[in-house]
C-alpha cells in the first residue's frame, strides 16, 4: 500500500501540470513533487498508471482489515477512477453534466422542473410587493443587510471565533491550528481554504461582490471550522500522521473527495449553529459589529430561508449551459429569475461553471448526502451530542459518497 500510496501522490502532482486547478493541496513529501516535476507524464502515461495502479489496488486484499483501512481501499479506487475520467476529459472527451459529476464525484444531483423553483418564487414575491422582476425587489431589499467593506474583518474574525469556539466544544483538534485570513478580488468563487499541511491553513475571502450579513457565518464554518480547516486538519491528524497514508496530504480537486469536502463544510453550519442559535448570535453579535439593524435579523433569515429552497436551481442551470442547451445570455437569465441572482452576481457563477463545472452539486447535494447518512445514524437535530460525534468521525475518515448510502 505504501507503494501505491506514493503512486498515487505522484499521479496526482503529474495532473496537475495538465490542470491548473487539479491539486488544490500537498503538504507531502518534497521528493515525490521533484519526482513529478522532472518526469513530466503527458496525460497517456498518466492513463496508463492510473490503470496500472487500480490494478494493484484491487490485488491487495481489503476483507479483514479494519474499517478505516477497508475505506482507504475503496477511497483509492474512486479516486483514481475520477483522475482517469478527468484525463479523458482533458484530452476532449465530452461527457454530458450527469455523467461529469458520476464519473468525478461519484454521485448525480437530482433535477428539477422549473415548477418547482416557480412555487418558491410565488411565495417569496407575496414578500415583496410591487412592479418589477421580483430579483430586482429582492436585491433593493437585502440592499441593508450588506456588511461595509471597513467593518468585514471585524465581523468576520467574530464569526470565525465563534464557529471556532463551538466546534472546540465537541471536536478534538491539534492544538497547533490555526489560519490567516485574506481578502483579494477577480476570483469566480467567494471564498476559498488553501490548506498548507502542519495543520495551517490560508483562507481568501473575495471582495469583487458586496458580502451581505449571512456569509460571515456561512464562510466561516464552511472555510474554518468546522468546515474545510477541521476536515483536512483531521485528516492530516488521523490518517497522515496516525497512520502514515501520504496519499492524504494531496488533494485533487475534481475527484469524489470534493463532495465529502463541500457537503460536510455546508452541512457544518447547521452543526455548529443549529435552529434559532444562528439568528440569537448573529442579532447579539455580528448585526451591531455590521452596523445593521438588530431588530431585523429574525426577518432577514426568514426571506434567506424560503431563498436557500432555491439553491438547486443553480445546479439546472449549470446542467443546461454545460450540457448546451443554454447559452451564457440565457443561463444568466435563468439565475436570475429563479436563483435570485442579481446580473453581476450570475455572471460571477457562469464564471464559475467554466472553471469548475459539475462541481457545483457538491455544495447543495454534498449536503443533502451528508446531513441524510448522519441522521440515518441517529445524529439528528434532537440530538446534537451524537450529530457532532458522527460528524467529527466523517471528516476524520476516507468516506466517499458512495459510502454515505
Ligand atoms: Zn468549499
Amino acid at each position: 500500500m505504501a507503494q501505491i500510496a506514493h503512486e498515487y501522490v505522484r499521479l496526482v502532482l503529474a495532473m496537475g501540470h495538465h490542470d491548473a486547478d487539479y491539486v488544490d493541496a500537498y503538504y507531502g513529501p518534497a521528493s515525490i513533487k521533484a519526482e513529478a516535476d522532472a518526469a513530466k507524464l503527458s496525460l497517456d502515461d498518466i492513463q496508463k498508471t492510473v490503470d496500472t495502479v487500480t490494478e494493484w489496488v484491487k490485488g491487495v486484499p481489503a476483507e479483514g482489515r479494519d474499517e478505516l483501512a477497508q475505506l482507504r481501499h475503496q477511497y483509492l479506487l474512486k479516486q483514481l477512477s475520477a483522475m482517469g475520467a478527468r484525463v479523458r476529459m482533458l484530452r476532449g472527451t465530452r461527457l454530458s453534466f450527469d455523467e461529469e459529476s458520476k464519473a468525478l464525484y461519484d454521485a448525480v444531483a437530482p433535477a428539477y422542473p422549473d415548477s418547482h423553483f416557480q412555487e418558491v418564487l410565488d411565495r417569496l414575491d407575496t414578500r415583496f410587493p410591487g412592479s418589477g422582476p421580483l430579483v430586482q425587489r429582492y436585491d433593493a431589499w437585502r440592499r441593508a443587510f450588506v456588511i461595509p467593506r471597513e467593518k468585514l474583518d471585524a465581523v468576520f474574525k467574530a464569526a470565525i471565533g465563534a464557529c471556532r469556539e463551538r466546534t472546540l466544544k465537541h471536536v478534538t483538534l491539534p492544538p497547533q491550528e490555526s489560519f490567516t485570513v485574506e481578502y483579494v478580488t477577480g476570483k469566480s468563487w467567494s471564498g476559498y481554504n488553501w490548506y498548507k499541511g502542519n495543520f495551517t491553513s490560508l483562507i481568501q475571502v473575495n471582495t469583487d461582490l458586496p458580502i451581505y450579513i449571512d456569509r460571515a457565518v456561512d464562510l466561516a464554518c464552511h472555510e474554518g471550522y468546522p468546515g474545510h480547516h477541521v476536515y483536512n486538519a483531521l485528516l492530516e491528524q488521523h490518517l497522515v500522521k496516525d497512520r502514515g497514508w501520504i496519499e492524504f496530504t494531496v488533494y485533487p480537486l475534481f475527484t469524489p473527495q470534493s463532495l465529502i469536502a463541500e457537503g460536510t463544510a455546508n452541512f457544518g453550519i447547521e452543526v455548529a449553529f443549529p435552529g434559532k442559535e444562528r439568528v440569537a448570535f448573529e442579532q447579539a453579535t455580528l448585526f451591531p459589529l455590521a452596523g445593521i439593524d438588530p431588530a431585523r435579523a429574525a426577518e432577514y433569515y426568514d426571506v434567506q430561508t424560503l431563498v436557500d429552497e432555491l439553491s438547486y436551481a443553480g445546479n439546472e442551470a449549470a446542467r443546461r449551459y454545460l450540457d448546451g442547451t443554454m447559452d451564457r445570455d440565457a443561463a444568466a437569465a435563468w439565475l436570475e429569475k429563479y436563483a435570485l441572482m442579481p446580473h453581476d452576481r450570475a455572471a460571477q457563477r457562469i464564471r464559475f461553471f467554466d472553471q469548475y463545472r459539475s462541481y457545483v452539486i457538491n455544495y447543495n447535494y454534498g449536503k443533502d448526502l451528508v446531513r441524510k447518512y448522519i441522521e440515518s445514524r441517529g445524529g439528528t437535530a434532537a440530538h446534537p451530542d451524537r450529530r457532532w460525534q458522527e460528524f467529527e468521525t466523517l471528516l476524520s475518515s476516507p468516506r466517499l459518497p458512495s459510502g454515505l448510502r
